[in-house]
């Protein structure tokens, strides 16, 4: 499957629980540590925007809702 549209991650509601980086199926979602809480903890970014096939696995296990398909 693929699809246009790349996950876009709110920050603001994700709890750096590494699920979605544990379900990519091409490992494009790495998790990686960054300033934006002060405990400087390990959270996902789009590593590889271009080998995402915009499959939504990523948005699906996300319990917290916080990945959009954009
Ligand atoms: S949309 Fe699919 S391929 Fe892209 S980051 Fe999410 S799980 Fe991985
Ligand atoms: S699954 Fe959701 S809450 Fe967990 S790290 Fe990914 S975006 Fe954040």
């Amino acid at each position: 499957m693929t699809n246009s549209k790349k996950p876009v991650i709110d920050y603001a509601n994700c709890m750096a629980c590494g699920i979605c980086s544990g379900d990519c199926p091409l490992s494009c979602i790495v998790l990686r540590k960054t300033d934006i809480d002060s405990y400087h903890k390990a959270y996902p970014v789009l590593d590889d925007y271009y080998l995402c096939n915009g499959c939504t696995r990523c948005a699906k296990a996300c319990p917290m809702e916080a990945i959009k398909m954009m």
